[in-house]
């Protein structure tokens, strides 16, 4: 192992997804180290539900959405690497009709493939949901933007890549500082010495903040999120659909093997580090209550497994993908992904090299920039996006 005044074009610190992607994006073209303190894919990554859900999230920006879909459906069948399309439902409760069937319409307005489906749609299309307590579903129909994958699959198969194209990844490696002289980055330190690279790239997932905390302030802060995973009496085929139950800040997706995969629960916490991992007995609770009421078969589904996760908001739930006047130039900061970071690493990963390197990015970046926020004050109101 190299550990004194080594040289690279590029240092990456954290090995999650998006650095995975980063460094998958620049490895053809840039010498690329990327430093990670535990494991790759070892923070919110793996803990990942695996949803790519792009309508809702990107729609203002088309160009944005398209590129990441493209990118699924190419990296499709990339070693062990799998992505599924499906489509995705709001499942509507009795007071929510009107406001979903009105977003539905707005929607295709726009050029969304979304649908209203009432109850006896919804009972034909997708038989599993149990129609009494809900009136209809909004529809956003197969597309290339909603499907799923397996996270730390995605992550692993970006870095395998990134590695068979000359990209280092040094695990067990804590990063301590980032080194600046004159305004300008000059390498980080890590526990076993310093290594010099003119750019230094942040995807430091809720950390990123306080590794920066002597450079630059970011409105990103930290919030816990969570997931369990049901057996069903009956295994659930491959016609569910993934979705969320309006107002209950509970989504869903099935899973290859017939479970059913539920998230949501989201909360900004103080303290991350001592955050428990394991899915609390509120959110068991409420799963257990809302899950048979929406679902066929689901009264006696079995408990396989559940846990807890750490990622890191911002007040407009999109991620901070930025070279900011406001920091060292050769800094570049991608965090904050709230939540949407596996769906969205691809286009962070171009983001980067268009930062990097002035080529145009396919999409405008001006949705990721800090300028876009009034306020740095980590302070601001969190907002789930467990309901959509
Ligand atoms: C329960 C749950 C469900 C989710 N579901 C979805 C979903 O369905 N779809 C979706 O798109 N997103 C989802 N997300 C969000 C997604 O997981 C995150 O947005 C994404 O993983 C963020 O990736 P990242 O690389 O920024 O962060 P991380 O995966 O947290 O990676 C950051 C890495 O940096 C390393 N690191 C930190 N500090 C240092 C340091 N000083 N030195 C070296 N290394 C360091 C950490 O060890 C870590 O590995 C979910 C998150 C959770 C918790």
């Amino acid at each position: 192992m190299r550990t004194e005044s080594e040289d690279r074009d590029v240092i990456v610190i954290g090995g999650g997804v998006v650095g995975c992607a980063i460094a998958h994006e620049l490895a053809s073209d840039h010498e690329v180290l990327i430093l990670e303190k535990g494991q790759v894919a070892s923070g919110a990554t793996a803990l990942a539900a695996g949803i790519i859900g792009l309508t809702n999230v990107y729609d203002d920006v088309p160009t944005l959405a398209g590129y990441v879909a493209s990118f699924f459906e190419a990296f499709d069948g990339t070693g062990d690497f799998q992505y599924t399309k499906r489509a995705r439902v709001g499942l509507v409760r009795p007071e929510d009709e009107s406001r979903a069937r009105r977003e539905a319409k707005e929607k295709a307005e726009q050029g969304v493939k979304a649908t209203y489906l009432n109850t006896p749609a919804l009972r034909e299309k997708y038989p599993r949901f149990d129609t009494s307590e809900i009136v209809g579903a909004v529809e956003y129909g197969a597309r290339p933007g909603e499907g799923w994958l397996d996270p730390y699959t995605f992550a692993v198969t970006l870095k395998r890549e990134a590695e068979a194209a000359g990209v280092e990844f040094r695990t067990g490696t804590v990063v301590t500082d980032i080194d600046v002289a004159d305004g300008a980055v000059t390498g980080v330190k890590t526990e076993s010495g310093t290594i010099r690279a003119p750019t230094v790239v942040v995807a430091s997932g809720w950390r990123t903040p306080g590794l920066l905390s002597d450079l630059m302030t970011l409105p990103v802060r930290p919030y816990q999120t969570q997931c369990i995973v049901l057996k069903p009496e009956r295994r659930l085929n491959g016609d569910v659909p993934m979705g969320w139950v309006s107002g209950e800040h509970i989504y869903f997706r099935p899973e290859a093997n017939g479970h059913l995969l539920v998230g949501g629960w989201s909360f900004a916490i103080d303290d991350p580090v001592a955050a428990s991992s394991d899915a609390s007995e509120e959110f068991r609770q409420h799963v257990a209550t809302v899950i048979p009421d929406v679902f066929d078969g689901m009264d006696r589904a079995k408990f396989v497994n559940g846990w807890a996760g750490v990622d890191a908001a911002t007040p407009d739930q999109r991620p901070i993908v930025d070279a900011s006047d406001e920091g060292p130039e050769g800094l570049i900061v991608a965090t904050g992904f709230h939540g949407r970071g596996v769906m969205t690493s691809p286009a962070a990963a171009r983001a980067v090299r268009s930062l990097l390197t002035d080529e145009d990015a396919p999409f405008s970046l001006e949705p990721f920039s800090l300028d876009r926020f009034d306020s740095r004050s980590p302070d601001f109101e969190f907002r789930s996006i467990s309901d959509h």
